[in-house]
């Protein structure tokens, strides 16, 4: 069998089409989930989950690695966000209610 050029094109073309949409399912993949951290009801930070990141705040220092998200340091008395340990869900997120810091995922 002999290949036309009409063929080997055909051939280049759906070799870079798949190539393609295999890299835009990897991009979709990994910025699928969102981090977003507000601090008195303003958006402080804004990324992807799968970003390493850690975020201080003015009471509060937010930790993102591994997939997952938690509130590594704060000087609230309850300590109730610190204890909440890692999320890594969407619709999840910690409070941190006496210094007004939500930490979601989306
Ligand atoms: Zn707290």
């Amino acid at each position: 069998m002999k290949l036309k050029k009409g063929d080997i094109i055909v051939i280049i073309v759906s070799a870079v089409l798949l190539l393609i949409s295999f890299f835009i399912g990897l991009a979709i993949k990994k910025d699928g989930k969102t981090v977003k951290i507000y601090e008195d009801n303003k958006l402080i930070y804004e990324g992807s989950l799968t970003k390493q990141k850690t975020v201080k705040l003015a009471h509060n220092t937010v930790n993102i690695e591994d997939g997952k998200v938690c509130m590594k340091k704060s000087d609230c008395k309850n300590q109730i966000c610190v204890h909440k340990g890692k999320i890594s869900n969407s619709r999840e997120c910690i409070v941190c209610l006496p210094n007004k810091v939500i930490i979601e995922i989306e």
